[in-house]
């Protein structure tokens, strides 16, 4: 992905339009040397004009586009509202029908949490822990949390077919770190606050609701301690462990696995994937050693969490004050609107999408995109040849990958069906909690069958894209193809260095440190020499050690974390660039207001990236994210790549600079 793929965003209006001046220098800043600061330079009064709405945690060209998105998905909620008439089970009923129901806070308020009272009953009636798989079941099944996660997908070493995957899970704290230091001793007080306040706003006096809360931190405590870290997670060697059921249900005795498999609604299987087999052993200890009150309440309030926003006011507010504002220092809540209007999208984003593409992707788009895709292909086979580290052996497997590399562009060619999604007026939880067991009859029905090659893992409407490393394909949703990123208007130096770095990104993913570990079918199959993935690692390891010294406001990033997407974008610049290189226009060397080719080239790309972010969310960013902020993304980035000195003739005395021996180059 070129982003964080979770970000809830939206806005108050459009701010580029078709005729979007290719580089604005209104938002550059030429009196910062663009050797000292790189990003300030491009986007200093962009920074400077754009304050981040009290409303989020931070700002940029993707929260700018999102927005401008929103109007356009208001629209067609709107236009699909305006019929009355829409017959039942239509797409326009259930758009129309979901998005009032979650407007309508008289009655939700009226609720209260009345609606969580027969989840609670289920919680309730657990007498033994034995019964705990059912149980387990059902509350995964709603879309409830609760001590590990479970569902389908792609076995990576049969990328042909489905399989279960069991993986860590049941914490309610962003990271599992946020457990475990002692710099996270403030969160974790606030967090049994907020624990103890959700509980007492379902009737437990304030003691009872607090000794709860501490308890609950404990037992997720334990989880957190027996949990892989963010950066272990990473490795797709660690977190495949292909087991049978009766190898699973032997390393934990205590939990009935089949029972709970038929509760969360999955058919029968003889294997599956335990991606971390440790954690699922621990689980068993964990159960045992918890006291059954504390289980119940622990699920309890799993169900009052993964509720609050369609709760009563005061649920909404509290479960805010927490995760949003103490968290990520967000200061008010977005508009109720656009927080529906998110929610329609998320549960009926396919059928909104056809609505959108047709409004809004013109054919031609999709020509430019499939065309710019095409040319950096040609440019990464040719880096690959030209590579001086890497055997002819490995290069001849690398290029076979590079040209089975399936790409996708717009929307589906088969759009989701949402026929058996049922919406009412009446209820806004109910609607969700519909669309989830939707989503979950879904998911569960692909176990033990073959890989759906024609499923979108974005809706066309998303401002992001992506690489499979299953399907071994490159993903660009309808959304990203809008400036500053894809400008129909501008010329190719901008074009290639804002969407042409975007795609030379996602193709890079498929030989980053994750990706080069699947072949060109999308098995996970080691096709490197030894000599080749060593040579690989050195040079990887010189750029985790860059960004590692790299800081941002006092906090280092952490370059094992953010070390794959650091290595799509030093690739998707070099790949970029020497596509644009193959084009008449950079041939030509002609300047256009002042820059050159390659200046535009740079610039365009560190435009991309403008954005501003609150220090907290900063904080939690760096923790979380596998991606570098933007500012590192640029000025960090670019200190690699050679035809960035060139090109603003940065000097060893500039702070852009970076010695020749310590700059990384992998693809
Ligand atoms: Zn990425």
């Amino acid at each position: 992905m070129i982003v964080a793929g979770t970000m809830i965003v939206g806005g108050c209006g459009p701010k580029e339009e078709k005729g979007t001046p290719a580089i604005d220098k209104n938002n550059m800043d030429l009196s910062i040397n663009p050797a000292e600061d790189f990003f300030r330079y491009c986007n200093n009064n962009w920074l400077k004009n754009n304050p981040i709405p009290e409303e989020y945690t931070t700002y940029g060209a993707f929260t700018e586009i999102d927005q401008q998105n929103e109007l356009l998905i208001q629209d067609i909620i709107k236009e699909v509202s305006a019929d009355a008439n829409a017959a039942q089970g239509s797409v326009a009923q259930k758009i129309r029908d979901f998005y009032n129901a979650g407007m309508d806070t008289v009655a939700i308020n009226e609720r209260g949490y009345s609606e969580l009272l027969p989840y609670f009953e289920m919680v309730d009636q657990l007498n033994d822990k034995a019964q705990l798989g059912e149980l387990l079941g059902k509350l995964h099944s709603e879309g409830f949390g609760g001590f590990f996660y479970a569902g389908p997908s792609t076995d990576p070493k049969n990328a042909d077919m489905v399989i279960m995957h069991l993986f860590q899970g049941g914490l309610s704290l962003p990271d599992r770190d946020d457990y475990l230091t002692e710099e996270s001793q403030e969160m974790r007080d606030k967090y049994v606050e907020h624990v103890s306040n959700m509980f007492q706003l379902v009737g437990i006096d304030a003691e009872n609701a607090k000794a709860k809360a501490k308890a609950i931190l404990s037992l997720e405590t334990e989880l957190a301690n027996n949990s892989l870290s963010r950066v272990e997670r990473r490795d797709p060697d660690r977190t495949y462990n292909k087991r049978s059921v009766v190898e699973l249900q032997q390393s934990t005795p205590n939990f009935n696995w089949s029972v709970y498999f038929q509760n969360a609604g999955a058919p029968e299987f003889d294997s599956l994937n335990v991606g971390m087999p440790d954690f699922i052993s621990a689980l068993n200890g964990i159960i045992l050693n918890t006291d059954l009150n504390t289980i119940k309440d622990y699920l309890k309030w799993k169900v009052i969490h993964g509720s609050a926003s369609m709760l009563s006011s005061e649920f909404d507010e509290e479960n805010f004050k927490f995760y949003s504002n103490y968290l990520y220092g967000q200061e008010v809540q977005q508009p109720r609107w656009r927080r529906i209007l998110n929610a329609t999208d998320g549960c009926l984003g396919e059928a909104i999408g056809q609505l959108y593409v047709e409004k809004h992707f013109p054919a031609s788009s999709k020509e430019r995109m499939e065309a710019l895709v095409a040319n950096l292909k040609v440019a990464l086979g040719e880096r690959i040849k030209a590579l001086d580290w890497m055997s002819e052996a490995t290069k001849e497997k690398a290029l076979h990958k590079l040209s089975c590399i399936n790409v996708k562009v717009g929307y589906p060619n088969k759009w989701k069906d949402y026929s058996k999604y049922t919406v009412t007026p009446d209820s806004y939880f109910q609607n969700v909690h519909s669309a989830i067991r939707f989503e979950n009859e879904f998911e569960m029905a692909k176990i033990g069958k073959p890989v759906d090659k024609e499923e979108w893992f974005m809706t066309p409407q998303t401002v992001n894209a992506y690489y499979s490393p299953e399907m071994n394909e490159i993903v660009f949703p309808a959304g990203i193809l809008q400036p500053p990123f894809f400008n129909p208007d501008a010329d190719d130096a901008v074009n290639y260095g804002g969407i042409g770095v975007v795609i030379g990104h996602e193709m890079t993913h498929g030989f980053d440190d994750q990706g080069r570990k699947y072949d060109e079918k999308g098995n996970l199959n080691d096709w490197w020499t030894e000599e080749d993935a060593t040579r690989f690692n050195e040079r990887t390891q010189q750029l985790v050690k860059l960004f590692n010294e790299f800081e941002l406001r006092g906090h280092h990033i952490n370059g094992e974390l953010t070390l794959g997407e650091n290595i799509a974008d030093l690739g998707g610049l070099n790949i970029a660039w020497d596509a644009y290189q193959m084009t008449d226009e950079a041939k030509a060397n002609k300047s256009l207001d002042g820059f050159t080719p390659a200046q535009r080239f740079f610039i365009s790309y560190g435009t991309i990236w403008r954005n501003n972010i609150r220090d907290k969310a900063l904080e939690r960013r760096i923790k979380e994210d596998v991606h570098s902020p933007a500012e590192a993304r640029v000025n960090r980035t670019l200190g690699s790549m050679p035809h960035f000195y060139e090109a603003f003739d940065i000097k060893p005395e500039n702070k852009m600079y970076i010695d020749p021996e310590e700059r990384a180059t992998i693809w």
